[in-house]
C-alpha cells in the first residue's frame, strides 16, 4: 500500500476490516487531518465484542460498514481473520493509533476530548497536554441522551478539532460519530472507548507484556469484576468464528 491507495478490505461477517499497520495508519489519518479540504472521516477500531454486539443492532453493523477505516483493535480479529479470509492482519489498537498521533503531531493536533464520565475527559486532556503539547479543541462528558446528540455535534463542529476522540462505550460511539459526521466537521473522528479513562489515568493499560502476545483482553476481563459477565461473549465470538468457518 502507498500512502495514497487505500488499503486492501475483507469482509467479516459483513462488516469491513482493513488490512493495515499501525504506521500506515498514522499517516492515513495524518494526511486526513491536515488535508485542506477538512473532508470528515470515521475510524472504527474492531473488536470481537462489536461483532457480537452489532448482531442485534443493525444500526451499529451500518456504522461500521460505512466508516472510512476499520483496524483490528485486537488479536481476536486478528484470530477471525485467519480463521476466516486466511489473511494475517496487522493489529491498529486504538490506543496506539491516539498516542501515536498526539506524539507525532504535538501542538499542531487540536483534539477533542468527548466521552467517559464528568470530569474524566478534563483530567485527560490535561495529561495530554502535559504529555505530548497537543491543543484541546474540546471536552465534554460522555452520559448524554441521544435528545442532545445534536448540540454535541455542534459543539464538537464549531471547535476546528482536528481528531475526535468518541468514548462512550462500543456502538453508541460508532453510531454517533457516523450519523453526525457532517454537523462534526472533524476530518478524524474515531471511537475508542476506554481510551480517554486510560489517558486520565483513572485507567490502566493493560501491562506491556500482556499487550506483546497480543492478549491483553485477558487481563482486563480478569482484573474488572465488572467485566466478568464479558467472557461468556469471547466465548461466543470463537463459536461464531468457527460456525461461520463450517458454513463457508
Ligand atoms: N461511557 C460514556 N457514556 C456511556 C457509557 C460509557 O461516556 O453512556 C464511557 C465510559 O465512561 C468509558 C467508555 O465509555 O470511559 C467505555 O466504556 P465501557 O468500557 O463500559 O464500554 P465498552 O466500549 O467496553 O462497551
Amino acid at each position: 500500500m502507498t500512502a495514497s491507495s487505500p488499503p486492501a478490505r475483507l469482509s467479516l461477517f459483513d462488516l469491513p476490516l482493513d488490512v493495515i499497520t499501525l504506521p500506515q495508519t498514522l499517516d492515513r489519518l495524518s494526511g486526513w487531518m491536515f488535508a485542506a479540504t477538512r473532508a470528515p472521516h470515521t475510524v472504527v477500531t474492531l473488536n470481537p465484542e462489536f461483532i457480537v454486539q452489532s448482531r442485534t443492532q443493525p444500526e451499529f453493523v451500518r456504522a461500521m460498514q460505512d466508516a472510512d477505516l476499520v483496524t483490528a483493535d485486537g488479536v481476536g480479529i486478528v484470530y477471525a481473520a485467519r480463521q476466516l479470509a486466511g489473511v494475517d492482519v496487522p493489529r491498529a489498537p486504538g490506543f496506539d493509533i491516539v498516542k501515536g498521533l498526539m506524539e507525532r503531531h504535538g501542538a499542531d493536533l487540536r483534539v477533542f476530548f468527548l466521552g467517559a464520565k464528568p470530569g474524566v475527559a478534563e483530567q485527560a486532556a490535561q495529561n495530554a497536554v502535559r504529555d505530548y503539547g497537543i491543543q484541546v479543541a474540546g471536552i465534554h462528558h460522555g452520559y448524554f441522551g441521544t435528545d442532545e446528540d445534536q448540540r454535541v455535534a455542534e459543539l464538537v463542529g464549531a471547535s476546528g478539532a482536528h481528531l475526535l476522540l468518541t468514548a462512550m462505550g462500543a456502538g453508541r460511539q460508532e453510531i454517533f460519530n457516523q450519523y453526525w459526521r457532517q454537523i462534526l466537521n472533524t476530518p478524524v473522528a474515531i471511537g475508542c472507548g476506554g481510551v480517554i479513562d486510560v489517558l486520565a489515568g483513572t485507567a490502566q493499560l493493560a501491562p506491556d507484556w500482556t499487550r506483546k502476545l497480543g492478549v491483553e483482553w485477558v487481563w482486563r476481563v480478569a482484573g474488572d469484576r465488572k467485566r466478568w459477565n464479558r467472557a461468556p461473549r469471547l466465548a461466543q465470538f470463537v463459536g461464531m468464528v468457527q460456525a461461520e468457518k463450517r458454513r463457508k
